[in-house]
């Protein structure tokens, strides 16, 4: 979902969030969540969710360099890294000058982010007929895009942000659908700009630079951050006066690169957000 900016994003009620991905019933089988939502059992000295073994190992940097080329510059270990990999469906693109924002963004708040423009174009017509087109299709649950599409490699290394045309079999040309958000009251009858699972994230291709650059941080963000509420954050977080972040929400970015693991299996429960603005509150 994306805030300020579009208007759309009436908030949803806890009680309809939860009944939405269905867990509104057996809350009972989440409140251990706290123990296991973390996985320490590899070093990981930067803090990334990159293990330390993964950044030495020369087979993955090989295996990397023969998905993406000269544009993957390789990781260190003790530099937090975050690897964007992003996947074209149809003829949609991202402008260069976006890519650049936020890259050097990113890397002014250290984090040595790297933009992996996948290499193999999706054809929107087979994406849409082996998967269909809504938020769920694509990101999450049995044979969505995200679980066939994306190597294994690189699931719990790389944030995969998808870029897709946006449906136009409705007025909402530019907005993809989600039946999570519709049934939550959020969106424009559920259709959203973007959408984001923190460790992935599908955005509709956007014609406007500046629209685009906040969308795509926006939902690269949500790796960690939640939307925020307070008028002075003019963050793309929040009224996204700004193509930026706030200092806050910089360090706490920083702090969260390790969402980027699947940690749980069940992730989409655990996205940091639906944790903290809805889960948590009812476990209390
Ligand atoms: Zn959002």
């Amino acid at each position: 979902m994306v805030t300020g900016g579009d208007g759309d994003d009436r908030r949803p009620t806890r009680r309809l969030l939860l009944r939405s991905v269905g867990v509104a019933g057996s809350l009972s089988a989440v409140s251990g969540v706290g123990s296991f939502v973390r996985d320490r059992s590899f070093d990981d000295s930067d803090g990334d969710g990159i293990p330390d073994e993964t950044k030495q190992s020369t087979s993955f940097h090989r295996r990397l360099r023969s998905i993406f080329g000269n544009q993957f510059g390789g990781l260190e270990v003790g530099r937090p890294e975050l690897l964007l990999d992003v996947r074209y469906v149809g003829d949609t693109s991202i402008y260069p000058v976006t890519k650049r924002t936020i890259v050097d963004l990113l890397r002014t708040h250290g984090i040595h982010a790297q933009w992996l423009d996948y290499p193999t174009r999706y054809d929107a017509e087979t994406i849409s007929e082996q998967y269909g087109g809504t938020v769920k299709n694509l990101l999450w649950g049995r044979n969505s895009f995200y679980s066939e599409e994306v190597e294994n490699a690189l699931k719990n290394v790389a944030l995969q942000l998808l870029v897709v045309p946006g449906s136009t079999a409705t007025s909402d040309e530019g907005r993809i659908y989600s039946h999570w958000m519709d049934a939550a009251g959020g969106g424009v009858d559920g259709y959203v700009n973007g959408f984001s699972l923190g460790n992935r994230a599908v955005v509709a291709d956007r014609e406007d630079r500046l629209e685009e650059a906040a969308l795509v941080l926006h939902e690269i963000a949500h790796l960690v951050l939640c939307h925020d509420n307070d008028p002075e954050n003019t963050g793309v977080m929040g009224t996204a006066e700004e193509v930026d972040l706030m200092d806050h929400e910089w360090e706490q970015f920083r702090n969260g690169l390790d969402n980027v693991r699947d940690t749980t299996g069940y992730d989409l429960i655990f996205r940091p957000c639906l944790w903290e603005e809805n889960l948590s509150a009812v476990l209390e």
